[in-house]
Formats: C-alpha cells, structure tokens, sequence
C-alpha cells in the first residue's frame, strides 16, 4: 500500500522585532530561517506606522500591554519577512519559542536570546488565517518573489 504524506506548503509572516535589529540578531535569524530549509519570499527593513502596528496587533486591542506594545513595535525598525516551507507557520512558531521567553526552551530564539515577554525578539502568526492577513498588511503581492 502507497501512503502519501500530506504537504503543508504554507507563507508565514515572521518579523524580527526593533530589539532584534538593535542587538544586532537580523543575521543570526536569517541564518537560523535559511538552515531549516525555509525560503525567504519577501523581505524589508522598515519602521512600522502606528496605524499599521495598531491593525496587525488589533486582537489585543484593550488589553492592559497594547499601549507599551505599539509603542514598543514602532520605536525602531524592523525586519518584516513572509517564508515560505512545509507546515512554516508551526515550524516557525517552534523556532521562536514561547511568548515568554521565561518559558521559551534553550535552543529556540527567545529561549537562546530574550529575557522579558515585552521585548522578545521576534515574531510569527500562528494561524493560516493570520498568516494571510499580516502578510496582506506589511507586503503587496507584487513584493513577494
Ligand atoms: N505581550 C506583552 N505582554 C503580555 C502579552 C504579550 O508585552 O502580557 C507582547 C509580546 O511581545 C508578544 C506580543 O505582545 O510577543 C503579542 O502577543 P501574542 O500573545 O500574540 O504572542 P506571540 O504570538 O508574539 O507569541
């Protein structure tokens, strides 16, 4: 009997946030991305527009650390990217580790680099539906190659 493994073939929207770029780890993330076997499809260094932040994190809207996490993802530039592999979204999820890098496994990128859930290094959507709407926000589809 033939068994068919089902192919996952997903873009994820993956960012590596202003602590990031600041401390100097665009390359160690790129590297880590590219190692896997992740393609890049779509990548830029920018400085996000508050409006922008305020829509891409609108889930949390109202919660007690949306001020300070706007203020936080517009302080400086960022790298935003959209990668592309199997399962990517999950994959990716699991290369970044834990919303709390307190809690995040040494050998992932906030376990391995980040200290505080306020500054955490990077960042992933952690659903298809999200995937398609970040990507819809920070990229056209003529800026992905
Ligand atoms: N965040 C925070 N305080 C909290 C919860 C979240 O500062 O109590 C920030 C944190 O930087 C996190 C981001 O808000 O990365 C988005 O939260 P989410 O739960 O979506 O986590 P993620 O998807 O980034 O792991």
């Amino acid at each position: 009997m033939v068994k068919w493994r089902v192919m996952a073939l997903e873009r994820t929207y993956a960012m590596v946030k202003p602590d990031g770029v600041k401390r100097g780890l665009v390359g160690e993330v790129l590297r880590r991305l590219e190692h896997k076997g992740f393609k890049i499809v779509g990548m830029k260094l920018m400085q996000i527009p508050r409006a922008t932040a305020e829509e891409h994190y609108g889930e949390h809207r109202g919660k007690p650390f949306f001020e300070g996490l706007v203020s936080f993802i517009t302080s400086g530039p960022v790298v935003a990217m959209v990668v592309e592999g199997e399962n990517a979204i999950a994959e990716w999820r699991k290369m970044m580790g834990a919303t709390n890098p307190k809690d995040a496994a040494p050998g992932t990128l906030r376990g391995d680099f980040a200290a505080t859930i306020d500054e955490n290094i990077v960042h992933g959507s952690d659903a298809p539906e999200t995937a398609e709407r970040e990507i819809g926000i920070f990229f056209k589809p003529e800026e992905l190659l």
